[in-house]
């Protein structure tokens, strides 16, 4: 499995760039399962966990400014660096998922698209999106561990959808040709 890097970046600016142009830019994102992911530049402080000084929770218009102005370092922020480090990762697995999964334990989001990445500390990568006025749009990426994949593989698997598993069967049993 070829290994997809995780990002590099000095500042929240900088961040957020790369964010815009992972997600934002190439908004809708397109998945093999069907499904198109709307993208906006607000959900880049749920996407990284960012928060301002003392965990305080952010408007994104009101510190759209400030976190295009801090071009060094981060400032008061806060951020996950275990999320953001792996953008890359998680718009692969928004692109081209292991499968869609309706955990049951989601309450806002819809759906995950969940994949696997050659990682030690967190093998999978889950990407959620909810329903908000008939699209989906991109609520959350959560890294995993793998201790915690049989709770986010609990619940329907959207995609891939499992062929008629009779014609299958039947397809597999079949005498080799001449035989
Ligand atoms: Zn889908």
């Amino acid at each position: 499995m070829p290994k997809t890097p995780l990002i590099e970046y000095a500042s929240l600016a900088e961040l957020y760039d790369a964010y815009c142009e992972l997600f934002v830019a190439k908004s809708p994102i397109v998945s093999a399962c069907g499904c198109q992911i709307h993208c906006r530049e607000h959900h880049f402080v749920h996407v990284v966990k960012l928060f301002g000084e003392g965990r305080r929770p952010l408007h994104f218009p009101d510190e759209k400014a400030k976190i295009v102005a801090q071009t060094e370092g981060f400032g008061d922020y806060i951020h996950e660096a275990r999320r953001a480090q792996r953008l890359l990762r998680f718009e692969k697995a928004l692109r081209e998922p292991d499968a869609v999964v309706r955990p049951a334990h989601l309450k806002t989001a819809d759906r995950a698209w969940m994949r696997h990445v050659d990682c030690s500390q967190y093998p999978f990568m889950a990407a959620l999106a909810q329903k908000e006025q008939g699209v989906l749009t991109l609520c959350s990426l959560q890294p995993l561990r793998a201790r915690n994949m049989s709770k986010w593989m609990d619940g329907p698997i959207l995609y891939p959808v499992v062929e008629d598993e009779t014609a299958e069967a039947t397809k597999a049993h079949q005498p080799p040709e001449g035989g």
